[in-house]
């Protein structure tokens, strides 16, 4: 690892996005500065603890769903994160142990853990990337992508609390686009996102915070995030709260509200 990486690295004078996360679901990899401003988070937003959890449950069911019912066997994931288990490989791996994913992220931090990341199985394969959503040709045409995804298959684009970090200004919908124009037919979108729909005073607040602490947020409406699907087949029961897409006990988060969860999700399917 470079210097400028590991001088980056080490900044804990400042909160951290990935690291508020994993603070949010229960991780250790934090530091008191990102668990002082992610309390502050919750105070405007206790919500916010039960969101990150559903927000990985989601991308569990989505990534079984496309795996069981529409035989993806690849996955491009970015905005990765800090580990989490199980990683999305993991899920798609208890699957089809063949599966191949590629994660991405932009932040060195993440990369510092991305050996998490590489416990594939022996008939499968992952890799990890740095690189930049905004910059979606590089991302794709990154030498590791290559050896891991044959781009000639359907892969599942996992985009997973990412798109609300990328203001219109940075034309979400047209990365987005050319991200899927790059995947053959039966490729789908897996896609989940913040949006102040239940609670917009309170989802202020957190874009209040995070743009105050240096990250720029963009929470968006239900129809703003149904955009991400256009073109595509979108699966049933279409763009729902988290914890509404396809529960597998249906019992078990009917306590559950949808301003608590506060995300839109979906899964659409390339024609
Ligand atoms: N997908 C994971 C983590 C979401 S947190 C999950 O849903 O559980 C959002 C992640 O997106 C962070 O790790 C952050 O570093 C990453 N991210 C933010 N902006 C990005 C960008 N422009 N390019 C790539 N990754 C980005």
């Amino acid at each position: 690892m470079t210097t400028p990486h590991a001088a980056r690295d080490i900044d804990t004078s400042r909160p951290h996005s990935a690291r508020m996360y994993d603070y949010y679901l229960g991780g250790k990899d934090h530091f008191d500065i990102d668990e002082k401003a992610a309390e502050t988070v919750a105070a405007a937003y206790p919500g916010i603890f039960v969101c990150a959890r559903e927000n990985r449950a989601f991308m569990h069911r989505a990534t079984r769903v496309l795996a069981q019912e529409h035989g993806i066997r690849q996955w491009l994931d970015i905005g990765t994160g800090i580990p989490t288990e199980p990683n999305l490989h993991q899920v798609a791996q208890a699957v089809v142990p063949e599966a191949k994913v590629v994660y991405a992220d932009n932040d060195p931090l993440v990369l510092k853990y991305a050996e998490r990341l590489m416990r594939s199985t022996p008939q499968g394969r992952t890799t990890y990337i740095e690189a930049d959503v905004n910059d979606p040709e590089s991302l794709l045409d990154a030498p590791e992508l290559a050896e891991v995804l044959d781009l000639n298959r359907p892969v599942a684009l996992s985009l997973n609390a990412l798109m609300h970090f990328i203001t219109d200004a940075q034309d979400p919908y047209g990365i987005v686009g050319r991200l899927l124009g790059a995947l053959p037919s039966g490729s789908a979108l897996a896609l989940s996102h913040c949006t102040p729909d239940f609670d917009p005073a309170t989802w202020q607040k957190v874009t209040d915070i995070y743009t105050n602490a240096g990250t720029p947020v963009q929470f968006r409406s239900q129809k703003d995030v149904a955009r991400f699907f256009d073109g595509l087949d979108l699966l049933d029961p279409g763009v729902t709260v988290g914890h509404r897409w396809r529960p597998e006990s249906p019992v078990g988060d009917a306590a559950l509200t949808d301003a608590e969860v506060s995300l839109w999700t979906g899964v659409g399917i390339k024609p």
